[in-house]
């Protein structure tokens, strides 16, 4: 099999699993319990929490875990707009992950008004945008820091330098940037950052809400005092140590891993125009390094979906949790890609494991697909 669906989500990092064995099995001790029993637990969360912040340039007390980058999305968006009895405004884009789009839809049933930025044809939300829908009633402003779908960077701290002369919050979907590019929130400026741990190689079911100091939010979940009473639950420590140990080695390794998927991306796209495959590279000229999206004239994305996989590739025709839907995707019709082209939409998402010589037998694969249903 060839995985090529990384920005789905990638393989548990084999340190990651090794370190979060003992807190499965032998140190299962309740974090919150006094007891000597729990205090191997309890310095390991303590010890994730000034890791993982250390990764973003945050402090150990912004880090909030979460189940992963649904809830953080949800916490920012729900958590802002209940943190005040009056029905402020929130902006956020029209390419964002569902995650960020339902939960704006969920608050706007409750009467808080949301506008939805455009983006221009390389999936980039332009600052003048915000500049022109801002007003002195929005409370927050929510765009990705990458996009799922096509990988393109956003201008985050233009953005968010907008939106704080306004007297707005700044929050960041950073799902797919987080453990990829190199972040910095004290540098960024953001208010609060989403992240999830199986989009860098750490456990499914895991991440953080980084809230910077002062900002008031609602709590997540009502319960015990866990979080900083903010969201309650008992921790789960081994996915916590699990997360932080993959965030760490992801962040030691940004540059060479870049260098590595730029590469091999680069191998793909050549091996399709040597076979004559006709595509458009849909993003921006900044994009995350391994998210390679393209649309092909006159075929479809979900045939080549299901003939790459019967010939034991994995690939993507848009975001995972839209898989089950054959339309071309939001974010595919945002940035107008021609009608020819847009149904011909896959994603191919290269990762740590992948080497060139999969980027080119995945590319004859396609051509062949193609060549054969014509
Ligand atoms: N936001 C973005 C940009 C994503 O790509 C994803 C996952 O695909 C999510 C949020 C949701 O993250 P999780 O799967 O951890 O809930």
């Amino acid at each position: 099999m060839i995985y090529a669906d990384n920005a789905a989500t990638t393989k548990l990092d084999i340190d990651a699993f090794e370190a979060m064995k003992p807190y499965l099995l032998n140190e299962y001790g309740n974090a919150s319990q006094p007891y000597s029993f729990s205090r191997t637990a309890r310095k390991a969360l303590k010890q994730a929490r000034i890791d993982i912040a250390s990764c973003i340039n945050a402090s150990p007390e912004e880090i909030y875990f979460t189940s992963g980058g649904t809830e953080s999305d949800n916490w920012a968006i729900i958590g802002t707009a209940f943190s005040n009895n009056s029905h402020h405004a929130v902006i956020t884009s029209e390419i964002e992950h569902h995650a960020i789009l339902r939960s704006c839809a969920a608050i706007e049933r409750l009467g808080y008004p949301v506008a939805y930025l455009r983006s221009d044809r390389y999936g980039i939300i332009q600052p003048h945008e915000l500049t022109t829908t801002i007003t002195d009633k929005t409370k927050l402003v929510s765009v990705m820091y990458a996009n799922n779908e096509i990988g393109s960077i956003q201008p985050i701290k233009k953005l968010c330098s907008i939106a704080h002369e306004n007297g707005s919050y700044f929050h960041t979907d950073a799902v797919q940037a987080v453990g990829h590019i190199n972040i910095d929130v004290k540098d960024l400026g953001v208010d609060m950052l989403s992240a999830s741990a199986h989009k860098f190689n750490g456990p499914k079911g895991i991440g953080f809400l980084y809230i910077r100091n002062g900002i008031k939010l609602s709590p997540y979940a009502n319960g015990g005092s866990q979080e900083n009473g903010m969201r309650a639950g008992t921790e789960n420590i081994a996915s916590i140590v699990g997360m932080a140990t993959a965030l760490k080695k992801s962040c030691e390794g940004i540059k060479s891993s870049a260098q590595k998927l730029f590469s091999i991306e680069s191998a793909f796209l050549r091996q399709l125009e040597s076979l004559g495959v006709c595509y458009l590279r849909n993003g921006g000229l900044q994009r995350i390094p391994g998210n390679v999206s393209i649309s092909i004239k006159g075929t479809s994305g979900e045939l080549l979906l299901h003939r790459l996989d019967f010939m034991g590739i994995c690939v993507s025709t848009g975001s995972a949790c839209d898989s089950k839907t054959a339309q071309t995707s939001h974010v595919i019709t945002a940035i107008g890609v021609p009608s020819e082209y847009a149904k011909g939409t896959i994603r191919v998402s290269f990762g740590n494991q992948n080497t060139e010589s999969d980027a080119v037998i995945i590319a004859n694969a396609i051509s062949k697909i193609i060549n054969s249903s014509k």
